[in-house]
């Protein structure tokens, strides 16, 4: 039988490194490490998000700085406020909450982030220095994704990876990481042919594609290690792409939905934030 990941203790690790680091630049460099997350209009799901943020930095000694904009800002307006931010030495990190209403170009306004204070890695030069194993912040599911994968302590070298989901924003960068793991990377997606039999060959299987319980035992090679990054609504319950309880006694370790890699990802984003905080010491 299978081993489930205990995702909240990688977490817990994290967030108290976090908070050695906010005490140690407040003590040694009088910072207060400081982050503006940007909403625009009223989505449900951002609203949630900007105040879970809000709470699990204030616990952490950041300080979170909201910045709500009516959904008929314009883009002008938006743009503005961003170099405001991204001139200010007190701000180290930006964050944009999705989606934006219709009439803003969503392309513009992130790249109008300062990479250097793009925590959530939203800029094409984030994201691209990522793709040439030079980051300067690891986009945070993916980097969940990996940090979950590093915890196992497993040689990864040489190892088949598939990863299922080739958004920009889990599957391409999580690819990535993969690679720079030195493992042989398989990315994998709708139009893939014989999905179950390249994902049956992965010793580490990722899938991020947004289908409950997709993933059954015939997807897992005996022994794989596999990490569910969906999170889709299934009888009003959040179901993860893989079906846990046919495949749990075929993987080695396997992470849940929930409880799995969207742990993570607050803890991340603000790991990131302290080492912007450091670029700008
Ligand atoms: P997305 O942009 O919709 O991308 C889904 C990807 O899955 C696409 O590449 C798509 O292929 C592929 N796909 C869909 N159905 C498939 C199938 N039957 N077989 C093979 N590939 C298939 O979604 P996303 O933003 O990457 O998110 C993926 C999932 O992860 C969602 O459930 C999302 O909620 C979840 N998520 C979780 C977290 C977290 O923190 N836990 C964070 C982000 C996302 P094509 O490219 O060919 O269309």
């Amino acid at each position: 039988m299978g081993k489930i990941i205990d995702c909240k203790q990688i977490s817990l690790k994290i967030k108290s490194e976090v908070i050695e680091e906010v005490q140690k630049v407040k003590q040694d460099n009088n910072i207060t490490p400081t982050v503006v997350s940007i909403l625009v209009g009223n989505d449900y799901g951002s609203i949630y998000y900007h105040n879970m943020q809000d709470k699990t930095a204030r616990e952490l000694g950041i300080n979170f700085i909201k910045a709500n904009f009516d959904k008929n800002v314009t883009e002008e307006e938006l743009l503005s406020c961003i170099r405001k931010y991204n001139d200010d030495k007190l701000i180290h990190g930006i964050m944009v909450l999705l989606p934006f209403p219709g009439n803003i170009n969503k392309k513009k306004v992130l790249n109008a982030i300062n990479p250097n204070k793009d925590i959530d890695c939203l800029t094409d030069i984030c994201m691209g220095r990522l793709f040439k194993s030079d980051k300067i912040f690891y986009p945070c599911t993916a980097n969940s994704v990996a940090t979950i994968i590093d915890s196992l302590g497993i040689e990864l070298e040489g190892k088949e990876a598939v990863i299922i989901g080739r958004s920009n924003i889990v599957g391409k960068p999580t690819a990535m990481m993969m690679l720079d793991r030195n493992t042989t990377v398989t990315l994998c997606h709708s139009r893939t042919r014989n999905l179950e039999g390249i994902a049956s060959r992965a010793d580490i299987l990722i899938s991020a594609i947004g289908k409950p319980k997709y993933i059954n035992s015939n997807f897992i090679k005996k022994g794989a290690v596999v990490i569910d990054v969906g999170t889709s609504s299934l009888n009003g319950k959040i179901t993860g792409d893989v079906d846990f309880d046919d495949v749990i006694d075929k993987v080695s370790y396997i992470s849940t939905v929930p409880g799995g890699v969207g742990t993570l990802t607050t803890a991340l984003l603000f790991k990131n934030l302290c080492e912007a905080v450091k670029k700008c010491i």
